[in-house]
């Protein structure tokens, strides 16, 4: 059996990676969309064979509710809109997975999952990579300890923009620049590869004076991270520099790196284990997944099981919580302390 998804949103995500991403999937199938453009909507509807009645406006959305064909919905709008789409299709019986960053601050959030839960529908955010095989892999290799314990981390997700039209652009809809938008993959990924939760950020944030894409939104963030076990992770993003997206963990008897790491393919993990004078290097081989279809996928089994899903909202209401520490700090010019939070993801 498979579960019928409304796709809502019709941009660059869900038409270059989702729909596309749903022709790997085992367990999910596109079979409603919700748009603002009817033409565009009509058009993709004939691509994936989705039903005329199953083409939504955001005005008719709650018509959803009436729509046995569709169990989830996928929110994948500005970020701005993540908290109101997720309430409203909770509202109308649907389970919901949620685009990243999952909101534009805690508050929205909390929210968010207090609908889900009143609703009894189950809430994911999207955090692909938790779901992608090679960074999978470097998480095992950390937890297992095959290079002894985790010393310190540094971790970039870099790219330009030329848009300052675009939303991403624009505070009220992005939530902020960089940071939420791919600066989050180094801090959510970071959580996930250590299991650990920061007590204290640092932060300091630029943008270059007079250039019209960062007037509402950060050009640059850099912020490091304290953990309890005492690692310290350095971390970056910027929205006006060539793409870089990479992270490098040190251990105390070797070490592993992942360039790309945050990319929609390609990850390629190398390591080195202390072993002579050089280190013995190692470039991991194993298969490429498609990690949208292996998200949608896992959702669609939580579903189908009645699981929690991996990547559920108090995980990104926990990101949310830590980069408004980051912002804070870089406002203050001082470290700031986050109360100490048990994780409790399972290792699986
Ligand atoms: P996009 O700009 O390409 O698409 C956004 C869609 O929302 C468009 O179809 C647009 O018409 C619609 N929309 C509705 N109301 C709007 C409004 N008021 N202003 C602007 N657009 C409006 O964006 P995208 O890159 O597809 O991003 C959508 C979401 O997916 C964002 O939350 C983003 O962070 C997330 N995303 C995630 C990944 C990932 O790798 N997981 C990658 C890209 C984007």
């Amino acid at each position: 059996r498979r579960i019928g998804y409304a796709l809502v949103g019709l941009g660059h995500l869900t038409l270059e990676e989702l729909l596309p991403a749903f022709g790997q999937c085992k367990k999910s199938k596109p079979v409603a969309l919700v748009s603002g453009s009817p033409e565009k909507m009509r058009k993709v509807a004939q691509q994936y064979g989705i039903k005329p009645e199953n083409c939504y406006s955001y005005q008719t959305y709650d018509q959803l509710k009436d729509n046995p064909e569709v169990q989830a919905i996928y929110i994948v709008l500005p970020n701005s809109m993540h908290a109101e789409y997720t309430i409203r299709g909770a509202q109308a019986g649907k389970h919901i997975l949620c685009e990243k960053p999952m909101a534009n601050s805690s508050a929205e959030c909390q929210a968010m999952i207090d609908a889900c839960q009143k609703a009894n529908r189950k809430l994911m955010v999207a955090y692909r990579i938790q779901y992608e095989p090679f960074n999978r892999h470097a998480r095992t290799l950390l937890r297992d300890k095959k290079f002894g314990e985790t010393k310190f981390i540094e971790a970039f997700n870099c790219q330009s923009s030329a848009n300052p039209q675009h939303w991403r652009h624009k505070k009220a809809l992005a939530g902020g620049g960089a940071l939420p938008d791919i600066g989050l993959y180094c801090l959510n990924t970071i959580r996930f590869l250590l299991g650990e939760e920061p007590t204290e950020v640092f932060a300091y944030q630029y943008s270059t004076p007079g250039n019209p894409l960062f007037k509402e939104v950060e050009e640059l963030m850099s912020w490091q991270m304290r953990f309890p076990s005492g690692v310290v992770a350095n971390c970056a993003t910027h929205y006006n520099t060539h793409e870089s997206r990479r992270y490098r963990v040190l251990c105390e008897r070797g070490w592993l790196n992942m360039d790309p790491a945050f990319s929609y393919t390609g990850q390629q993990l190398k390591t080195s284990r202390a072993e002579g004078k050089l280190g013995k290097k190692e470039d991991i081989e194993m298969e490429h997944k498609n990690q949208f279809a292996t998200e949608i996928d896992h959702f669609s089994e939580c579903i189908l099981k009645d699981l929690e899903p991996f990547t559920p909202g108090q995980e990104g209401l926990q990101d949310h919580r830590i980069m408004e520490a980051i912002y804070q700090s870089a406002k203050e010019n001082r470290p700031v302390k986050l109360p100490a939070v048990a994780r409790k993801d399972a290792f699986r």
